[in-house]
């Protein structure tokens, strides 16, 4: 997949279309919504107007919580398709494991019809904890393509990534700009930008490549939507990466996903 793609999460599904498609023009190509972000339909009028060939198109979309269980998710994901104006996703993960309600292994044996259908390129989960994994993954022969979490500078979420790289399970951070506000005026991140003479912005998801994340920054301005996606003309150094590793204080900006939903 892509390393770095487009998010949609709080866009309305009227300005989706708008938004989706300055940014394939931008060039992304990948493209992260969710059944729950009600802009599936929006998006996939971009996709289909965009001229561009299905397989060039990286689309991902979520399953909802209330949606969880077999006959459901099944269920789900054709909606999901219909809005979309597609045949198949390229990554559809399992929006939030909801622990205490327990239907993600059930949920997770839709997913691997979903996936031996060819309905889905490629299954995942989001905002799933190493004891959501482990437990889903102990009853399936499938593992998670893919674990979509918070992550940011100020989350960098170390014990997570390792255990993904021993299961090989690609990281991907949502949130990557820690939503904007706060981590991007932080003096470390504005010093490191000086220096490449580079946004905070860019800086922020240089650090996320250069650990190896996938990345799926939002935003509904065109001059960002394209500053956002040139960030392959630099790079940072060991120096920089220690001093953005100083900004981990545990900042989460979104639920804690054991008690979530
Ligand atoms: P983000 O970290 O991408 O921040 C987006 C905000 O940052 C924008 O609204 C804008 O205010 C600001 N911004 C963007 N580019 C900027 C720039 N170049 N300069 C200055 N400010 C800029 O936040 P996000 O939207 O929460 O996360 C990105 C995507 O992750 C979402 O759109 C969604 O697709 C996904 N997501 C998934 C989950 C999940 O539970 N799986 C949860 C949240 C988000």
């Amino acid at each position: 997949m892509p390393q770095l793609g487009f998010g949609v999460w709080q866009v309305p599904d009227r300005d989706a279309r708008k938004a989706v498609t300055t940014a394939l023009e931008a060039g992304y190509r990948s493209i992260d919504t969710a059944a729950a972000y009600g802009n599936e339909k929006g998006t996939g009028k971009a996709l289909a107007s965009s001229g561009l060939p299905r397989e060039e198109l990286f689309v991902t979309t979520k399953l909802w919580n209330n949606d969880q269980g077999y006959d459901s998710a099944l269920r789900a994901l054709d909606a999901s398709l219909r809005k979309l104006r597609l045949d198949y996703v390229d990554l559809y993960l399992i929006h939030w494991p909801q622990p205490a309600r327990d239907a993600y292994r059930e949920t997770w044996r839709a997913f691997e019809k979903i996936a031996a259908d060819g309905r889905a390129r490629a299954i995942g989960v989001s905002n799933f904890h190493p004891a959501h994994l482990d437990r889903l993954i102990g009853g399936s022969s499938v593992v998670p393509a893919v674990n979509q979490i918070e992550l940011h500078p100020r989350l960098p979420q170390a014990g997570l990534r390792r255990v993904h790289a021993e299961h090989g399970i690609a990281t991907e951070a949502w949130s990557p700009l820690g939503q904007g506000k706060g981590l991007l005026d932080d003096p470390v991140i504005a010093r490191v930008a000086a220096r490449h003479d580079r946004t905070p912005a860019q800086v922020v998801l240089r650090w996320h490549l250069q650990l190896g994340n996938v990345v799926i920054p939002k935003s509904v301005t065109p001059e960002r939507i394209r500053e956002n996606i040139d960030v392959f003309g630099f790079a940072l150094t060991e120096a920089d990466m220690a001093e953005l590793a100083g900004l981990d204080d545990g900042t989460r900006l979104g639920p804690d996903p054991d008690h979530f939903g």
